[in-house]
């Protein structure tokens, strides 16, 4: 099954709204396989906005991530980057669609309560960058067909 991390970022910490995302995680069946929290700094943050050093927003966006520790999380699941990435919406909150998170708790471009990986190889790249091997566990839930197929595993 695919992985994909998920960051519930300082402005769904510091807006009580950790258990909001997770129950959407829960609910449509996504496996979590890794959660902790976690203080992020500069060095990690310009690797994982590396495609972003050069935006004007750059500086403010890294300040936002720094302002309270976050929840990182990985997720299970056939297709699972494609699946949380829809259900997370487009970036800017104010043009997110209803029903996504970003489009049912966000207002802003930039203070968008969620991080979601966008391909399979960079999600592999950020799951070994902000977990240890010894933090992620492979388990299968008693429950699998119950959310799968038998021909779909
Ligand atoms: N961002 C921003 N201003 C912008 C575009 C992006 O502050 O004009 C922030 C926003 O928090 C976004 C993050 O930078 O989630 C990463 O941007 P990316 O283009 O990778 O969007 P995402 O994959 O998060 O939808
Ligand atoms: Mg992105």
């Amino acid at each position: 099954m695919e992985r994909t991390l998920a960051i519930l970022k300082p402005c769904a910490i510091e807006r009580s709204l950790i258990g909001e995302v997770v129950k959407r995680i829960e609910q449509k069946g996504l496996i979590i396989c890794g959660m902790k929290m976690m203080q992020l700094d500069e060095k990690i943050l310009r690797a994982h906005y590396s495609h972003l050093v050069d935006k004007p927003f750059f500086p403010l966006l890294v300040e936002s991530m720094m302002t309270s520790p976050v929840i990182v999380m990985v997720l299970k699941g056939i297709d699972a980057v494609e699946v949380f990435r829809n259900m997370t919406g487009s970036t800017n909150g104010r043009k997110a669609a209803p029903g996504t998170i970003r489009g049912d708790f966000s207002v802003s471009g930039q203070q968008n309560i969620v991080h979601a990986s966008d391909s399979v190889e960079n999600a592999e790249a950020e799951i070994n960058r902000f977990f240890r091997p010894e933090e992620i566990f492979d388990y299968i839930p008693s429950g699998l067909y119950d959310l799968y197929a038998k021909d779909e595993i």
